[in-house]
């Protein structure tokens, strides 16, 4: 097939220069002789590359001196548990956590949360079926939480936060932002630690990005790995044990992409116009069916239903031979999904919009 467009809401598209660049590079990276996956993660020619990649995603998130970039393994659901592990100390008492449950993300760790500490839920919206966020003024925040955590981007609901959460005095925030980091413009500096899976913005699976303020590194508990215990790998500039080197180096390509391509604030344009034209298309009658608030919608996820669901096997062939592929929902909820990360571009977009328009009669 000649021009596909890849919905898929992770493993990812990546963007055709970086894959370009990856394959001219892969038996010979720059005259070493050696292919990335083939290097010592301690040698020159990889600690170059590590280098640039944290400089390059640290300038591109303006990331504050006073926190520190640690290329992890585990994945999203590693960190539901490293995280406990390494912030309930903080409470050596009887830590509480908070958590917003928004999604199917967020209650996977609250779920495993409930092994390390107390775990208070101080908002939900599962009454409303996931379809929005609860406003900040509904939340039953603890006094003295070891920590508030939030999925700020539900990949599977499509939800996304629209605000950044208040806290309650020295609370750290800590942001699951596995599948929308780098699409639109943070402040660093208002989250105690940031985690994402690489596998949807950043570059291939088997990395995990954290992020995560200074003094929130000496509080693990004693059952922490050692290889999962953020000051541990901080001091061991994330070489503690051997980091998914190729990943690092997808990741790096991919964050010189986004640079070369004006960085963040101007994805986070591209985002709004192609998440707009999508939108736009699916709100003209019922035919098609998103459900999620409108101010809390994602722009990186559009879940969608056909109104008449016998018909989904003939949506997704038609996309198939079109070239439109990966649309197929979550199995927990069904229906449609439409990933549309940084790396999809908005001819991909307008493809899609055009097919559920003919899809759809008009
Ligand atoms: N958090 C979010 C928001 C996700 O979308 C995912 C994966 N889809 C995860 C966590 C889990 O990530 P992993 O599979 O890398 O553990």
């Amino acid at each position: 097939m000649s021009q596909v467009f890849n919905f898929s809401a992770g493993p990812a598209v990546l963007p055709k220069e970086v894959l370009q660049q990856a394959a001219s590079e892969m038996l010979d990276w720059h005259g070493s002789g050696m292919s990335v996956m083939e290097m010592s993660h301690r040698g020159p020619e990889f600690i170059s590359i590590y280098k640039q990649a944290e400089a390059d995603l640290r300038e591109l998130l303006q990331v504050p001196a006073n926190y520190k970039i640690l290329f992890m393994q585990g994945g999203g659901l590693g960190q539901n548990a490293i995280i406990p592990m390494n912030l309930a100390g903080r409470k050596p008492q009887s830590a509480t956590i908070d958590f917003v449950h928004t999604g199917t993300w967020s209650g996977k760790s609250i779920k495993e949360a409930h092994r390390y500490a107390n775990v208070n839920v101080a908002a939900s919206s599962e009454a409303q079926r996931f379809t929005m966020v609860p406003p900040q003024e509904s939340w039953k925040l603890s006094k003295d939480a070891a920590y508030l955590h939030i999925c700020t981007n539900e990949t599977i609901d499509g939800v996304e936060y629209n605000f950044v959460p208040e806290v309650q005095g020295d609370t750290p925030l800590v942001a699951d932002m596995s599948s929308h980091i780098l699409s639109r413009v943070v402040d660093v500096s208002r989250y105690g630690m940031i985690f994402a899976g690489a596998q949807k913005n950043i570059g291939p699976a088997g990395l995990t990005l954290v992020i995560v303020r200074e003094d929130l590194l000496g509080h693990a508990l004693s059952i922490c790995p050692s290889a999962f215990h953020w000051n541990t790998v901080a001091e061991h500039e994330s070489m503690f044990n051997t980091p998914p080197t190729y990943a690092i180096y997808i990741a790096g390509l991919v964050f010189a992409w986004l640079k070369r391509n004006g960085g963040v604030a101007a994805m986070e344009q591209r985002n709004i116009e192609k998440s707009r034209l999508l939108y736009q298309t699916l709100d003209i009658d019922d035919f098609y069916q998103n459900r999620v608030a409108k101010e809390c919608r994602s722009r990186m996820n559009v879940p969608f239903f056909l109104r008449d669901q016998t018909l989904n096997e003939k949506f997704l062939a038609g996309a198939k031979a079109r070239g439109l592929l990966q649309l197929k929902g979550h199995k927990s909820v069904g229906g449609m999904r439409a990933s549309i990360y940084n790396a999809m571009p908005i001819e991909g977009v307008q493809a899609l919009v055009d097919y559920l328009n003919e899809f759809a009669g008009r």
